[in-house]
This record gives C-alpha cells, structure tokens and sequence, in this order.
C-alpha cells in the first residue's frame, strides 16, 4: 500500500477513533476541524463526567487526542470543507482556513464524522430560557458542573432544582419529531452529580418517559432514586414564570395522579436539551453532496446493513452526524469506518445496497 490518504472531517469521539485507527493500520489522514483544538463538543462544552459510568469526560476524551497527535496525521484546525470534485480515484477537496486560504487535498476517501449540536431550548420561547434567570439547558449545567461552579444567581448552591426531559425532542411543533437517546442519562446523571454536591438538595426529573434503555436502567434510573432519593415526576409541562427572590415556578399537570395541577417553584430548572444535526454538519452534508433522511441527520446508505457507508462512493460517516448518538456508540463508530474506509482504500471494496430505493416504493404504497 502506497500513499493511501483518507480525510476525516471532525475531531470528536468519532473522527478521534476513525484516525487513530487509520493512523494504526499505516493510512495517511488528512484531519480537518473547525475548532481551535481536538475534542468536538464534548470539549468544547466542557463536558463533566460521562455516563454511565460516571467517569470524567477527560479522562476518555484526552488519552484519544493524545493518541492522534502522536499519530501525526496532517491537521487542519480551524478550517472546513469548501468544495469536493470527485476524481478517477478518489476526491480532491478544498479546505478553507479562518482566515479564508484555501488548501486542496488530494484523497482516496472521506469520512465525515462532523456531528451533532445541542437544540437551542430559545426556540422553546414558554420555557423562558435565556429570559428568566436560572434556567439553564443540560448543555450549560455539564460547564458548570465539570468548573465546579454550580450555583444559582445569588452565588448559592441550588437547593431545588427541576430537570425537564425532552426538550427540542420528541417535540413536532419545533420539527423534532425523534428521540434524542442521551439526555434521559444525561439528566439522571446530573441529579446525581447534583446531589453528591448538594446533598440536601431535592432534585425532580419531568419525564413522558425514561429512556435509560439497556444496562443503565440500574446503573442510572434505578441508583438515581434509592442511593441519591432523586424524585420522579411523569408531567406535562407548559410554562414556566418569574418567581420571587429569583425563583423560577413551573406550571403543569402531573399526568399520573389524576391531572393534579403542578405550581412548584424552584431554584434553578434544567432543560434537557436534544441533538440536532447543526450548521457544521449541514455544511459538511452539502460540500459532499450526501442525502438527508426525514428527521435532518444524513442518511446512510444502508441504515441496518452498511451504516458507516454514505450514498456516495467512497464517503463514509461516523458518529452524530447520522443520528442521536452516545459517546462510546460515536467512537465505535469511528472505528467501523476506518474499516471500512481501509478496505476502500487498499481493495476498491464498495458493497451495495438498494434500501433507499426500497424505502421509496414502500412509502408510495
Ligand atoms: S432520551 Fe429521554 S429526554 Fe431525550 S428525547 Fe429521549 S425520552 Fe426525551
């Protein structure tokens, strides 16, 4: 194998592993970020511990970039794709820097491993995020908590605190219809962390449903309320006020006990913000020309069979740029597409699939 040159676009959970791996089995990569450092959004929002194992996000996220690094890859930070021309073999592609330089690469494949980001819970405008004080997302409280700065706008620890699961998900009149997967852990978790801090702090979680699927079901739902006594409340939740001293009211009906009218108030609410596709991603998505499924993630080619496989020759995906994904599904993932992106590279291997076709003729029936 002569010069086989793959390009990973993104440096999260997923194109960490994706290089690493391709780095191991002797390819060369192109690595293209838009930030100014490795990581994706798990560093960029400053991640605290991740579940379920509630190990410190550093701690899994680090030794991966370290291993790049000294993979030596060719890095392009602060820069993305501009424009793909697919070629004999493989795709020239132009990639523009902060400053605006544009570089061309030359490369045998691509994998995009660009993404998701966090709904922004403003659009959510009668959950007063952004206008009332202490209502913040899960996005913010993982900052705060990994800063060891979680306090309320007095500069207290919060005493009360309400957590609302599946905001900007599950949701058709922000067009999110689908579930976000992590936030139902994510939340549990941060009940927790909140009451290892604040141990006489009560925490509620608003639920439709808990979604803590497969082994966290113990490790999370059920530790959360007989070792930490986090409350669950199934509710519906419409709007929240402005209370005295800071306070933040819910309004409500708690749907298990008869409708009972909920008007609590709190020191501080979370809302559990979903995973949308995002601009990054959606950018990414255009320069290479792949295609959207019906939700707005991009749409394998093969969504049980070839997974990691994009409807384009020679593009492979990797992580939340296909879906709601957990860190460690992300990361398996990024191995999966080194993979399969070797086996393009050395042998021309490209399996076929015709389920776009079939989920067509279906749909117009
Ligand atoms: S994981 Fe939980 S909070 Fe997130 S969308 Fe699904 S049910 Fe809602």
């Amino acid at each position: 194998m002569a010069n086989e040159k793959v390009l990973v676009i993104g440096s999260g959970p997923a194109g960490l592993s994706a290089t690493k791996e391709l780095r191991n089995m002797g390819v060369d990569v192109v690595l293209v970020e838009k930030e100014a450092y490795l990581g994706g959004t798990p560093k960029k929002l400053k991640y605290s511990l991740l579940f379920p194992e509630l190990r410190p996000a550093t701690e899994v996220l680090d030794p991966m970039i370290k291993s790049v690094e000294d993979s030596k890859p060719k890095i392009y930070m602060e820069s993305i794709i501009d424009g793909v021309k697919a070629e004999d073999k493989g795709f020239t592609v132009s990639i523009k820097d902060k400053s605006g330089k544009v570089t061309t690469e030359k490369v045998n494949a691509i994998i995009a491993a660009s993404g998701f980001e966090h709904f922004d819970s403003r659009r959510k405008y009668e959950y007063g995020y952004g206008i009332i004080p202490n209502i913040y997302q899960i996005s913010d409280i993982e900052r705060m908590l990994s800063e060891n700065k979680l306090v309320t706008t007095k500069g207290t620890p919060p005493k009360r605190v309400a957590i609302l699961l599946c905001v900007g998900s599950r949701d058709a009149t922000v067009g999110n219809t689908y579930c976000s997967r992590v936030c139902c852990a994510v939340s549990t978790k941060q009940a927790m962390e909140i009451k290892e801090r604040v141990p006489d702090a009560v925490v509620h979680i608003y639920y439709m449903d808990i979604r803590t699927y497969g082994l966290m079901e113990d490790k999370l739902y059920w530790k959360s309320q007989l070792e930490y006594r986090v409350g669950y409340i199934r509710g519906r939740i419409s709007e929240f006020m402005r209370g005295p001293n800071d306070t933040v009211i819910i309004k409500g009906e708690d749907t298990m006990n008869l409708n009972r009218a909920l008007v609590i108030p709190y020191d501080m609410v979370i809302l559990a913000n979903g995973m949308e596709l995002g601009l990054g991603s959606k950018q990414v998505a255009k320069a290479l020309g792949l295609d959207l499924e019906e939700h707005g993630f991009v749409r394998p080619l093969d969504p049980d069979r070839l997974p990691v496989q994009s409807t384009r020759k020679g593009i492979f995906l990797a992580g939340a740029i296909t879906g709601p994904k957990t860190i460690s599904d992300s990361i398996t993932e990024g191995y999966a597409a080194a993979m399969k992106a070797y086996e393009y590279v050395t042998k021309g291997v490209w399996e076929e699939s015709d389920f776009a076709k079939k989920a067509i003729e279906v749909k117009s029936h």
